[in-house]
């Protein structure tokens, strides 16, 4: 067993697969969790395929014993990325609430349970490195995603706090912003945004995801693959608390 183990939620699609197909490579062993096990083991298998090191498990990052089960079957965790999320977008007229709870609980509360499990764990390790996936949406708003937005923005507060907490050891926790990402998250956003506001999908994408980008492009999983090796590293040991913004200069606006 590896002693250079990383924990992915949200590992089965999207920014989480690219990141664990990117820490594969670079020599990291994937422990690749998702509420779909089916999708975890798709992640496992690519990584396999290509030489690396992986193991899947089903894990929903608002099941606190779930969570905590796959902590325990496994010796040592070195970093954690709470990744997992969703979106829902509506007016807040017609904002569904338990959709509001469910992306808090998912995009929030997860994190929040993992991180209070890995750094359990990470202080009898004594050495440990969290990275949440956060969102541009962190730091500014758009209309029609209030519980997404709301959700991010208290992301980057349990970050600041955990880091305070954390202080005393080589634990740090760090919150990576980017802009859109080419992921079936955005996907579905780009069919959402063209239904709530009446434009075609290419409008919605040119003139209001990569509008407030002054580069204009998508940002790669490698952008975020390698800012995460960044933070894993102890290159990084007294970066903490802190927002990583990749968003080809959207907050310089
Ligand atoms: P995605 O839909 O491609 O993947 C999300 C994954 O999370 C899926 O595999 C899904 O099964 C999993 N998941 C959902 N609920 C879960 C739960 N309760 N427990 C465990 N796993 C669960 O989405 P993505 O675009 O890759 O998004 C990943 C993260 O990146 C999210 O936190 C999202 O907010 C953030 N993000 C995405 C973008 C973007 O443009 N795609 C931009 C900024 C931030």
């Amino acid at each position: 067993m590896s002693s250079n183990s990383i924990l992915i939620t949200g590992a089965g699609s999207g920014i989480g697969q690219g990141v664990a197909i990117y820490l594969a490579k670079a020599g990291y062993r994937i422990i690749a969790t998702d509420l779909s096990i089916q999708d975890a083991e798709t992640t496992v298998s690519a990584i396999q395929s290509a030489g690396g090191e992986a193991i899947a498990y089903a894990m929903n990052v608002t099941d606190e014993g779930a969570t905590q089960q796959v902590f325990d079957a496994e010796p040592k965790i070195i970093g954690v990325i709470n990744n997992a999320g969703i979106q829902h977008i509506d007016p807040i007229e017609d904002f569904p609430k338990d959709k509001w709870s469910a992306l808090v609980n998912i995009l929030l509360v997860g994190p929040a349970i993992t991180t209070g499990i890995a750094v359990k764990k990470m202080r009898a390790q004594g050495y440990g490195r969290i990275v949440n996936i956060g969102s541009i949406h962190g730091l500014v708003a758009s209309p029609f995603k209030s519980a997404y937005i709301s959700a991010k923005h208290g992301l980057l507060g349990l970050s600041k706090t955990v880091a305070l907490e954390t202080a005393d050891c080589d634990i740090t926790i760090n919150t990576i912003c980017p802009a859109y990402v080419k992921t079936p998250l955005v996907e579905k956003q780009i069919a959402d945004q063209a239904r709530t506001r009446g434009l075609t999908q290419d409008q919605v994408i040119q003139e209001v995801m990569l509008k407030p980008m002054p580069k204009k492009a998508f940002i790669s999983f490698e952008e975020l693959g390698g800012t995460c090796e960044y933070l894993l590293s102890p290159a990084a040991k007294n970066m903490t608390g802190q927002t990583l913004v990749l968003d080809g200069g959207w907050t310089c606006t």
